[in-house]
This record gives structure tokens, sequence and C-alpha cells, in this order.
């Protein structure tokens, strides 16, 4: 922006008679004139301002956010069903500690599948400045219980908590939706309503990104409420889930096989996490 001073020299050069200066003060006073009428014309000049002004911000557009990922169900849960089917409270029922997820017909884990999007997730949105935490770090182990899923989230007082799923319904059902917290007269209430414009974000962003359907079989424009998930029950963070698709359809099994449109998952994701944390 310190182009002045030859802007200057440009209209000095084409205005002779203003800028010739013979030391009087009639030509000190001309100067003035032609000097702020080259300033604000470079200030107006959009080439020179815009990219000085927009890139620090856009660099690292989730700065100072904190985000908690949720991979559901984990690969070892199998082996140790004595702890996994362990009764815990979440509010309103007692359901098993965590399961075990379903599978593509070829035998691709749910468990595997929300682990691998999880991680593609986590570098998108570190690269664009966001603090992420994830609530299980490798995809043998057992567990957490779904209490604790809730619980990391909370105690990270994260901006947003996504848990990352894939359904097992009838094979002839497809499409993905997203589940968002009811009102249950408990703690998560409070955050019921950002849930919901949390979860309405990442429905238009999945949409846009991976071109799947609305769910065919559950909610309505891919939007579901639920009162009986310890995920969301126990959350006191906004906090959505989202069944990506049918893992038993053979179309959307084929697609979450594919490391590229996982890729394209974790991208849809983070662009409606982002657009929920801006707005
Ligand atoms: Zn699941």
């Amino acid at each position: 922006m310190r182009a002045l001073p030859a802007s200057a020299l440009v209209v000095c050069g084409l205005i002779a008679s203003a800028c010739g200066g013979t030391g009087t003060g009639g030509a000190a006073a001309g100067q003035a004139a032609p000097a702020t009428s080259a300033e604000q014309t470079a200030e107006q000049t959009p080439s020179e301002q815009t990219p000085a002004k927009q890139s620090p911000p856009d660099a690292k557009p989730m700065e100072g956010k904190v985000v908690v990922i949720d991979p559901g169900h984990n690969g070892g849960n199998y082996r140790d069903p004595a702890a996994v089917n362990r009764k815990v409270n979440v509010l309103t029922k007692w359901k098993p500690c965590d399961t075990t997820g379903t599978q593509t017909n070829s035998g691709y884990t749910e468990a595997a599948f929300s682990f691998d999007v999880s991680k593609r997730l986590v570098k998108i949105l570190e690269s664009r400045g966001a603090t992420v935490k994830l609530t299980r770090t490798s995809n043998d182990g057992v567990g957490p219980c779904i209490t604790q899923r809730a619980a990391i989230g909370n105690k990270a007082r994260a901006d947003a908590a996504i848990s990352i799923h894939g359904d097992g319904a009838a094979p002839a059902n497809h499409g993905f939706h997203v589940i968002m917290p009811k009102k249950i007269n408990g703690p998560v209430d409070k955050v019921v309503g950002a849930s919901s414009r949390l979860g309405i974000d990442v429905r238009n962003a999945f949409a846009k990104g991976t071109g799947l359907p609305y769910s065919t079989y559950i909610g309505r424009n891919a939007l579901d409420y639920r009162n009986d998930l310890g995920g969301l029950n126990l959350s006191t963070v906004p906090k959505i889930f989202i069944e990506c698709g049918n893992m038993r359809n053979a179309a959307e099994a084929a697609k979450f096989q594919d490391p590229g449109f996982r890729q394209k998952i974790a991208l849809a994701l983070a662009n409606g996490l982002q657009h929920y944390l801006e707005t």
C-alpha cells in the first residue's frame, strides 16, 4: 500500500504546475490536493486490498475451536463381551456400555470405517486451525463406554462434537441420516438447540459433498431426533451422530470401502462443522 510516493510522482509529472514548487506557500498548498486524490485511488483498488485483508483469517478459519470426534464402536469390542455388555445409565434407560457395530457383507467393519473417516477428519480440521480430540486413538482396543465418549466431549468443552457411524439396516434401505438429541429434562437440554443447528449444517454439507441421498428409511430429510442414545443424552456440548449410510446396502458398502470416498466423507463433515462454527 506504500505505492503512494510513486503515484504522487506520476500525478506530479502530469500536473507540472501543481508540483513545480518554487518554495511559495501557494505551491505547497497545490501539492496537497493531487497527493490526497492519489491516496484515495490506491485505497480503493480492490486488486491491492483484497489479498492483504483476507489471507490471514482464511489460513486458519477454525483457529481457537475445539472439536471432539467420536469414531463409533471399537475394533476390539468383540473380544470382551463382558465389558462391552455391562449396563450403563444413559438417563432415559440402561444400555450396554458399547456395541460391536455392523459391517459390510464382505466384512469391512463399521469400527474400521468410522476410525478411518475420523482420522481423515482430524487432519482436515487441524489444517484449518481447530484443536481436535478423538474418543479413541486406535481400532484394536475395547470401548470406551458410551458414557465416557460423552464425558470426553464435555471435559474438552468442545465447541462441537460428532459421533461417526455406518448403519446396519435391511439391504434395500439406503442413504444417510443425522441424529440429534431431544430434551429429556437433563443436562443435554441446554444444547439441544445448538445441536440441531449443527445437525442441519452437517446434513447440508454431507449431501453436497458426498452426493449420497437422504435416508430412505429413517427420519425426515435425513434428520432424526432421539432420546435413547447415551452419547447424546449425556452431552453438555453441541453434539450429533451421523449414520453415513447403510453398510448392508451393496452400493453404499462399495463406496465406504473406497478410501477416496472416505476422504470425500471426511471433507464434507469438516465443511459442515466449519460452517456451524463460523455462524
Ligand atoms: Zn454405529
